[in-house]
């Protein structure tokens, strides 16, 4: 159900909040799916304070009674927080996050914490020393990352919404993957106090739901202002919620460079037709170029390397963190406990980003990447004269299989290639259903937008499921 539909039931005392939580928690205890690492136990108070106050007749806030799940790198105050890793296996927040304060401000009920890849790096979350998550749509395949938890919990009903953090797609991609809607905001809308640092210039907290509207809720509960962030511009509240009419004279940029030969055909050719029925229906189409994004995924991978090797300095076995019991020197101490702490692929991210810092190589390298990064906000700029959002696909394809070997990690990174500009940019994101591909396998479309136009796309989205019967029908459809 959608949190209206679940508002209705609960207001109409049709059902309580804590009938909706064991319903979800039944799931939870049933499910193969590992989206979770560690569940809430003051769930059930917080859903017993919304039971509470319906009985009393008060106002319900907007999430109220809502199971929200919340990624592992997202600090709550008392409730292990462990970003996947070993590093921080045992941490447990001395306070909530900025977005966390605001879910329970909103009356969500913080079912638990979920699964991802490790610190945030990687495209599937099988990078947890937890283990790998899986999708729910088949098993034996990745539910997308690094918020991989979160996407599965809400596809499969064991969460209603879910909050993911996003450096280069980790909201959309598993969102595409999973065939639910995921959003990244504006970087500078939402408060990024108690969010575990990866890539600072890149990241941003985003939402997932199974419908457009559910997502969009979640995202305007968590923008607005934070003095506790610096980077946080908001100086209001942020009412998302979708227009109607929204695909009426949009005009839909497509770029070729995010339909070159990098991207399955099935992705494309599903994308291509959801493009075209929206223009059925009042959406102008643009094909445009911006050749900047051919060196987006590069400049990604020096920036968000540079930076976590710059925040993950922290982890040093002493101030919190794994500690090795086996040193000699305080030297010792700091390489074993990081050696025992990171896995392999927070290891290599370390070693790449101090690498293109290192005198020497930093002209060659991050001040190359960051010159790329203005090169490609110009070449947006340019492109936002002639459309108003632009298109493409999620993800290269579905839903990849579990334990694939990799010799190439970059064979990985490449696969970001439709997701890292926005980081890059800062521009907001959407990702939403837009059919199916091999074995019924469901397949997302992206639309990008100006700074601070969530609700345009939120809009767009909108307009598009409901045209359509759905994302569900969609997917189950093949596409439209
Ligand atoms: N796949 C990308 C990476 O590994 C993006 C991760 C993210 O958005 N957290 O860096």
């Amino acid at each position: 159900m959608t949190v209206s539909q679940l508002r209705e039931l609960l207001l109409g005392r049709k059902i309580s909040a804590e009938e909706i939580l064991s319903a979800h928690l039944e799931r939870v205890h049933s499910s193969q799916l590992n989206a979770y690492i560690t569940l809430n136990e003051e769930a059930l108070r917080a859903a017993q304070e919304t039971d509470r106050r319906i009985s009393s007749g008060e106002d319900l806030p907007p999430l109220a009674g809502i199971p929200v799940a919340v990624k592992d790198n997202i600090s709550t105050k008392g409730l292990r927080t462990t970003c996947a890793s070993k590093m921080l296996e045992n941490y447990v927040p001395p306070y909530d996050a900025g977005v966390v304060e605001r879910l329970k401000k909103a009356g969500a009920v913080i079912i638990g914490k979920t699964n991802m890849d490790e610190f945030g790096m990687g495209s599937t979350s099988e990078n947890s020393i937890f283990g790998a998550v899986r999708n729910p749509r088949d098993p034996s395949r990745s539910a997308g990352g690094s918020s991989g938890g979160s996407a599965a919990a809400v596809a499969a009903g064991e969460a209603v919404l879910a909050l993911g953090t996003d450096t280069g797609g980790s909201v959309r991609q598993p969102a595409a993957l999973c065939g639910i809607v995921g959003i990244k905001p504006t970087y500078g809308s939402t408060s990024r106090s108690g969010l575990i640092a990866f890539a600072s210039s890149l990241e941003q907290v985003g939402t997932l739901g199974r419908t457009t509207a559910d997502a969009a809720l979640l995202q305007s509960v968590i923008s607005g202002p934070d003095p506790m962030d610096p980077t946080c511009v908001m100086k209001s509240e942020a009412d998302l919620s979708p227009e109607k009419g929204g695909l009426l004279g949009l005009r839909i940029g497509v770029p070729e460079e995010l339909f070159g030969d990098k991207i399955s055909d099935s992705a494309k050719t599903a994308v291509m037709k959801a493009l075209r029925f929206m223009e059925k229906h009042g959406a102008v189409l643009v094909p445009l170029s911006i050749p900047e994004l051919r060196y987006s995924v590069s400049a990604y991978y020096i920036i968000a390397s540079a930076e976590a090797s710059s925040n993950l300095g922290r982890y040093d076995g002493i101030r919190f963190g794994h500690s090795s019991q086996d040193h000699g020197s305080l030297a010792e101490l700091c390489r074993n406990s990081r050696s025992e702490g990171f896995g392999r692929e927070v290891k290599r991210r370390i070693l790449l980003g101090t690498y293109v810092l290192s005198s020497g190589y930093a002209d060659r390298y991050y001040r190359r990447a960051a010159a790329m990064r203005k090169r490609l906000c110009a070449g947006f700029e340019e492109a936002f004269s002639s459309c108003d959002v632009i298109a493409s696909p999620s993800a290269v394809g579905t839903a990849p299989l579990l334990g694939q070997q990799r010799t190439d990690p970059t064979e990985l990174y490449t696969s970001d290639i439709c997701t890292v500009s926005a980081n890059i940019t800062g521009l907001p994101a959407i990702s939403f259903p837009c059919g199916s591909g091999e074995s019924s396998l469901p397949l997302g479309a992206q639309l990008i937008g100006r700074k601070f136009a969530e609700k345009q796309l939120i809009s767009a989205a909108f307009a598009f499921e409901e045209l359509t019967g759905g994302f569900e029908n969609v997917i189950r459809s093949g596409g439209v």
